[in-house]
C-alpha cells in the first residue's frame, strides 16, 4: 500500500517542448487561486462531511437496533408491496405523500411493533423506497434497463436514518457524562459512542450502520469549517487506473492496487463456496458470514487507500485535475431477468473479473468523491474534464491513435515515436485538458 511517495522530488515533464503551440495551452498558475469548480453544498463557508463512530451498545441495545433495522426493513417491503399491487391491479402510481400519510395509521394499529420507533426515520426508510423508484424511472427514461426496485431480503437492509438531530434521536445525548460519549435513539435508549475524534459543524442528520456484527454512528454535518491548506504553486493531472488507484502528471504513482486484487479473488472464492451451501444450513451460516466480512474488509481497503491518495494530491498540489468517470456506465449490469410477476429476478453475475472489475469502479468512484471533499476542504481546485481518447493521445506531439496504447503500462506513439509510462501519458493530457478549460472558464 505504498503511498506517501507522492512528495519525491521529481523532473516534471516539460509540456512546452513540443512546439505545437495550439494544442499546448499556457502553464503559469497564478498565485491568488480560486476555487470554482465545486458545488457549494449548504452554503456560506463551511463544508457538508459526515463522521462515522463505533457504537459500544449493551446486548439490550443491540437487540434493540436489530429489531428497528428488522421493523424498517419490513416497512420498506411493505411500501414497495403496496406501490406493486397497485400498479398492477389498478394502474395506479402510489406516492411518498400518500404512504407517508398512511405511516400514522400502521404506527396506530402496531404500537409495540412499528409504533416503537420514530416518525421520521420511517419517513426517511420510505423515501428511500420513492428514491429508488425514481431512480429507476430515470434510468427507463434514459434509454437503459435498469433492475426494477427490490423487496430487501434479511441482511439487505442496514441502515436507518433519522434526518433531523432532535427529532427521535440526539446527538451526545448526555453531556455531562465525565468520560462517555452518547447518542439517543428513539426506542433504543442512549447508546454508547466510541467518539474518536472531534465532531466540527452542526449535526443534521443522524443513522445507523451495521456491518457483520458491529454497529456504526453516522453523522452528517453541515458548515464544517474548511481548513485551507498554503499555496504550492503546482498543478497535477490525475488518471486512475487499474495497477495504480492513480498516476499524477509528475509520474508519481499513487496507492498499488493489488491487495484489491487478491481481496477480490479470495471474495470470488467465497461467494463460490456460499452458493454450493444448503440453505439455513450452519455452514451456509458460517459462509455468509465470510462473504460479508470480506465485503466489509475491502471497503475498508477502498477507503483507506482513497483517503492516502486523496490526500497526498491535496497537499501536494493547488489544482488538480482528473477525468469525469460515468461510473454507473462502468459497472454496467448483465440485463435482468423478468420474474414474470411484474418484478425482476437478481441477475448471476459473481464471475471473478466482473467483481474485480466492480470492486475497482467502486475504488475509483470513492476516491473522486474524497478528492472532492478534501480539495473543497483545503481550498483546492478541483476540474472534471471529458475522458474522451486521453490515454490514446500522444501527450508530446497530440497524435490520436489505437495503436499508441501497447500494453496496460506502456505507451509508444506511432507518430513521433514518444514512450512513456501510459498512466502518465493520460495523465499529462487530462492536465492540459484542465488548464484549457480553467484558461476558457478565465477569459469568459
Ligand atoms: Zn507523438
Amino acid at each position: 500500500m505504498g503511498s506517501g511517495r507522492a512528495a519525491k522530488a521529481r523532473a516534471r515533464p516539460d509540456l512546452s517542448a513540443s512546439g505545437v503551440t495550439d494544442f499546448l495551452p499556457v502553464l503559469s498558475v497564478p498565485a491568488d487561486i480560486v476555487v470554482v469548480s465545486l458545488p457549494s453544498v449548504g452554503g456560506g463557508w463551511g463544508v457538508r462531511r459526515s463522521f462515522q463512530f463505533l457504537l459500544r451498545p449493551t446486548g439490550k441495545q443491540a437487540a434493540a437496533l436489530a429489531q428497528c433495522l428488522e421493523d424498517h426493513r419490513v416497512l420498506y417491503n411493505a411500501a414497495l408491496e403496496h406501490r406493486r399491487t397497485a400498479y398492477r391491479k389498478a394502474g395506479v402510481a402510489v406516492r411518498y405523500g400518500q404512504q407517508s400519510a398512511e405511516l400514522k395509521h400502521i404506527r396506530a394499529d402496531d404500537p409495540d411493533g412499528q409504533g416503537r420507533w420514530s416518525f421520521s426515520s420511517q419517513q426517511a426508510t420510505l423515501r428511500r423506497l420513492d428514491k429508488a423508484y425514481r431512480a429507476f424511472f430515470d434510468r427507463v427514461q434514459a434509454g437503459r434497463t435498469p433492475g426494477f426496485p427490490r423487496f430487501k431480503g434479511r441482511g439487505r437492509f442496514d441502515t436507518v436514518q433519522w434526518p433531523k438531530d432532535g427529532d427521535g434521536c440526539r446527538w451526545h445525548s448526555q453531556p455531562h457524562h465525565p468520560t462517555a460519549t452518547y447518542v439517543r435513539l428513539q426506542g433504543v435508549g442512549h447508546v454508547r459512542v466510541h467518539q474518536h475524534r472531534r465532531v466540527l459543524g452542526t449535526v443534521k442528520t443522524i443513522s445507523i450502520k451495521r456491518e457483520g456484527a458491529r454497529w456504526f454512528l453516522v453523522l452528517s454535518c453541515d458548515e464544517v469549517p474548511a481548513q485551507p491548506l498554503p499555496a504550492t504553486g503546482a498543478v497535477a493531472g490525475v488518471d486512475v487506473g487499474v495497477a495504480w488507484l492513480a498516476t499524477t502528471s509528475d509520474g508519481d504513482h499513487l496507492d498499488n492496487q493489488r491487495h484489491l486484487a487478491t481481496s477480490a479473488s479470495r471474495l470470488a472464492a467465497a461467494q463460490r463456496d456460499l452458493a454450493g451451501k444448503r440453505r439455513g444450513s450452519n455452514r451456509r451460516g458460517k459462509a455468509v458470514a465470510r462473504v460479508a466480512a470480506l465485503h466489509a474488509k475491502v471497503r475498508r481497503q477502498r477507503l483507506d487507500s482513497a483517503h492516502k491518495a486523496a490526500l497526498a494530491l491535496v497537499r501536494g498540489y493547488d489544482v488538480i485535475v482528473h477525468e469525469a468517470l460515468n461510473v454507473a456506465g462502468m459497472t454496467r449490469r448483465a440485463a435482468p431477468q423478468p420474474d414474470g410477476e411484474g418484478g425482476y429476478l437478481p441477475n448471476r453475475q459473481a464471475a471473478k473479473s466482473g467483481l474485480n472489475k466492480s470492486i475497482l469502479d467502486a475504488g475509483w468512484s470513492a476516491f473522486l468523491t474524497i478528492l472532492s471533499h478534501k480539495a473543497e476542504s483545503a481550498g483546492r481546485q478541483l476540474i472534471a474534464v471529458n475522458p474522451a481518447n486521453t490515454s490514446r493521445t500522444c501527450s508530446r506531439c497530440g497524435h490520436c491513435a489505437e495503436d499508441n496504447r501497447v500494453s496496460q503500462a506502456v505507451f509508444r506513439c506511432t507518430g513521433c515515436g514518444h514512450e512513456a509510462h501510459a498512466d502518465v501519458n493520460a495523465a499529462i493530457n487530462v492536465l492540459r485538458a484542465g488548464l484549457a478549460l480553467r484558461e476558457a472558464a478565465q477569459a469568459a
